[in-house]
């Protein structure tokens, strides 16, 4: 995020930089704009106003002194006619006298109301002697020398000048007469006409208040630059000679201004000049040559003065214009930045959309594979398991091979044995009972491998019902009580004092639990060696209930510590010499594990190599109520004889062999029976039978054409009264619960497991032929 906003503002500066580089850009060449175009048209403005101006300032002076000249034309005539007058008066052509010139002088004046415009008639002869309203009056001087320059009849020239006595500065007009008027004072005669006029009324022709009066005038004679006037605030130029004074600031630069001059009358431009305080000054000038005397007019004006409105007016353009375009190029800033910001915004936005995407499908890909990861871990498990399976069905089949063959072995081989040897009852004797004791050994083989199967495959059910915990110590002990002391080993079995030793649960179950430790007990125990059963009282987390411990101790030949991890699982067994000789399948403990993991117990062992071992089993059953109904329930079978002598049976059975031996067994007591090889034989002999001449059937189940199930059902829709009576009892190798539970539900009364125990076949038939009387009787 802070990488973002870093980044933004550089982007932001490089716009801002940007921007300011065109604003650069653009203010220099503004300034370039203004400096060719807009600084010139204003310079050449600021001229033409100060032309404007000083044209009419110098068509005034010049007009002022065109109208001098009429009016000293005028006079100068009068004069001629006065002078022609006198002369008349006087006899014999007389010429007039310098008594008769002032006398003529004052009518003048006073005609011409000289005193009010600070005005004097002067009259100068030929010699330049002057004459005026108080008569004779010396020499015309200092003015003689410019009087010499009127060299021919009829000149005229004008200059200012002080007088001696007064110290004021005054204008003189003098005309050279075309024809010199003879008087009798002077030989050569009156020569020129003058008119004195005092400055004080000649210089408001020479005052410009345009640019606040802060101008300057100087009247130069046109050819020498003699300074005739100037302004009373005149500070750039100083001395008699406005050439000279410009020469000094200006070089050479003064020749083509006067070179203007000539030719065009007017000159208008800038130069620079040293102001009275010696600091050098722009100053803008307008040269002027009269057309009615031989003057020129210099007007000076300081550029600062010089269209000063149109300057500030300008300057206030261009300030106006500089801030507003400064005010633009701000707001264009502004507005490019939060553009920018937002765009940046909007793409840093989908940027996040577009990442937060990749993640989502980063992660479902992470998904992805780590489902694909679970599943080539879980195919390499199952392929581990498939191979660990074929390994243990190899193991389990070479074991197998093994564990049957063994006792097999020893069947085939006694009743070879017995073959060779039947003359002897002895040996007889020996070898059957050596048939059965293999016989045993291989059902027991074959029971372990169908409970571990069932167990793993999780079809279980535990078979609950009443039992007592004590008479299931007693069977135990005396199942292995004599095998024990065949052995020679001490047997010790300890009963705590149990409260209720009426519990609920699978007494069969717990009875196979027992037998295992006991059967391995006495297996893994040497000659001599002691083995205990004991049975002790735990404290119960539950009220109702009895929590027991069964700890079976053997003092034999014991197990590696390796081996206790392992010895739960399924066909292990320890590889010692020991234990090799012993005959075993490696499942026993592994069906006690599973039996007391199902019954939500637990087991510990403790065991030592040569020292023995000690296995614990705690369960905990839930307690019989009443003791007194399950007892009387017990006693009905108590001290039943089961006799099943003339009954008539109806038996499927497929197998010959099996079907002998049943007929055999059933013969030796006395039971009459029809043997069907398959169930629709069963369901057609019943069919054909009377009414209640069989008391009951004894179905196998798996059998060709029509299975038990089938043939039961089909029994049981007969259209007959017995049909739905008839106790029908299972007789199957099929031992499991589910079998049980599937006999039942095809209308079968209960179920034996083959190989056939003819008590429990007795008991079975009695039952159920007990409980349908009781209906009937009912
Ligand atoms: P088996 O049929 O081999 O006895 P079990 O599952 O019952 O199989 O026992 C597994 C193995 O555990 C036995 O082979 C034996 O090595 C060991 N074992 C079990 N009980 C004892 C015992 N009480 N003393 C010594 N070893 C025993």
């Amino acid at each position: 995020m802070k990488k973002t906003l870093k980044n933004n503002i550089i982007i932001a500066i490089i716009y801002v930089g940007v921007l300011l580089a065109a604003i650069s850009i653009g203010a220099i060449s503004f300034l370039g704009v203004y400096n060719t175009t807009i600084k010139s048209a204003l310079y050449n403005e600021r001229l033409s106003q100060m032309e404007e101006v000083t044209n009419q300032l110098f068509e005034n002076i010049d007009n002022t002194m065109s109208n001098k000249w009429n009016i000293l034309e005028t006079y100068e005539n009068e004069f001629k006619n006065i002078v022609k007058d006198k002369e008349n008066t006087k006899a014999n052509g007389e010429k007039i006298n310098i008594a008769d010139l002032k006398d003529i002088i004052i009518r003048q004046e006073q005609a011409g109301n000289f005193k009010d415009k600070k005005a004097s008639l002067i009259i100068v002869d030929y010699d330049g002697s002057k004459y005026d309203n108080t008569g004779a009056h010396g020499y015309f001087l200092p003015e003689y020398k410019k009087i010499d320059a009127m060299e021919k009849p009829g000149d005229k020239l004008c200059f200012t000048a002080k007088t001696k006595q007064e110290d004021d500065t005054y204008m003189y007009f003098i005309h050279r007469l075309e024809t010199p008027i003879e008087v009798s004072f002077s030989d050569e005669g009156i020569q020129y006409y003058c008119i004195r006029q005092d400055m004080s009324m000649i210089r408001p022709y020479f005052y410009c208040k345009a640019y606040n009066s802060m101008n300057e005038i100087y009247v130069c004679g046109e050819k020498n630059g003699e300074m005739i006037y100037a302004s009373d605030n005149a500070s750039f130029l100083a001395g008699s000679n406005v050439y000279s004074a410009l020469r000094n600031s200006l070089g050479d630069n003064l020749d083509p201004i006067l070179k203007d001059l000539e030719e065009h009358g007017t000159v208008y431009s800038s130069i620079t000049l040293p102001d009275k305080n010696k600091k050098n000054t722009e100053v803008f000038y307008s040269f002027f040559k009269m057309k009615n005397c031989d003057w020129s007019l210099l007007f000076l004006v300081p550029s600062e003065y010089v269209a000063v409105n149109t300057l500030s007016l300008v300057n206030a353009t261009i300030t106006i214009f500089i801030t507003f375009a400064v005010a633009m190029i701000i707001l264009i800033s502004v507005v490019v930045i939060i553009l920018t910001t937002i765009q940046k915004r909007r793409e840093i936005k989908v940027e996040k959309e577009n990442s937060l995407k990749l993640e989502t499908i980063n992660n479902e890909l992470n998904q992805s594979n780590a489902c694909l990861e679970t599943a080539l871990a879980s195919a390499e498990d199952a392929f581990k398991i498939a191979q660990d399976a074929t390994k243990a069905k190899s193991e389990f089949l070479a074991n197998m091979s093994h564990d049957i063959r063994t006792p097999m072995n020893a069947i085939i081989g006694m009743t070879t044995l017995l073959e060779s040897n039947k003359q002897d009852p002895k040996k007889v004797q020996e070898y059957i009972d050596k048939i059965r004791m293999s016989s045993t050994t291989l059902l027991g083989i074959i029971n372990d491998v169908l409970d571990m199967s069932k167990i793993e495959s999780g079809k279980t059910v535990l078979n609950v019902e009443e039992f007592n915990i004590e008479e299931v110590i007693n069977r135990l002990e005396s199942v292995f009580r004599p095998n024990m002391e065949h052995k020679k080993q001490t047997f010790n079995v300890f009963v705590d004092d149990i409260d209720n030793k009426w519990v609920i649960g699978d007494s069969m179950r717990v009875q196979q639990i027992l037998m295992n430790l006991l059967s391995n007990a006495t297996k893994y125990t040497p000659e001599s060696g002691t083995i205990s059963l004991e049975v002790l009282k735990l404290p119960s987390t539950q009220t109702k209930y009895e929590k027991l411990m069964f700890r079976v101790k053997d003092n034999g030949i014991g197990m590696s510590k390796e081996y206790q991890a392992v010895i739960f699982e399924t066909f292990s067994r320890e590889e010692r010499t020991v234990t090799n000789k012993i005959q075993g399948t490696g499942l026993g403990m592994a069906i006690v594990k599973s039996l007391v993991d199902l019954m939500g117990g637990t087991i510990e062992l403790t065991s030592e190599l040569s020292k023995g071992s000690t296995f614990e089993v705690v369960l905990e059953f839930k307690v019989v109520d009443d003791v007194k109904a399950t007892l009387n329930n017990r006693d009905v079978f108590k001290n039943e004889i089961f006799d099943i002598s003339h009954l008539n049976l109806l038996c499927a059975e497929d197998n010959e062999i099996n079907a002998e031996i049943l007929k055999e067994l059933l013969d030796q007591r006395e039971v009459n029976c029809t043997i069907c090889e398959n169930g629709q034989v069963a369901v057609d002999t019943f069919m054909k039978s009377k009414e209640h001449e069989y008391d009951a059937i004894l179905m196998d189940v798996q059998m060709p054409v029509m299975n038990g199930y089938e043939a039961t059902k089909a029994i049981r829709n007969l259209d007959r009264p017995d049909a739905k009576e008839i106790p029908i009892i299972a007789m199957t190798a099929n031992a499991f619960s589910e079998d049980i539970q599937m006999s039942i539900q095809s209308g079968m009364n209960a179920h034996i497991s083959k190989p056939i125990d003819m008590n429990l076949v007795a008991k079975t038939l009695i039952e159920v032929l007990n409980k349908n009387s009781d209906a009937d009787n009912n």
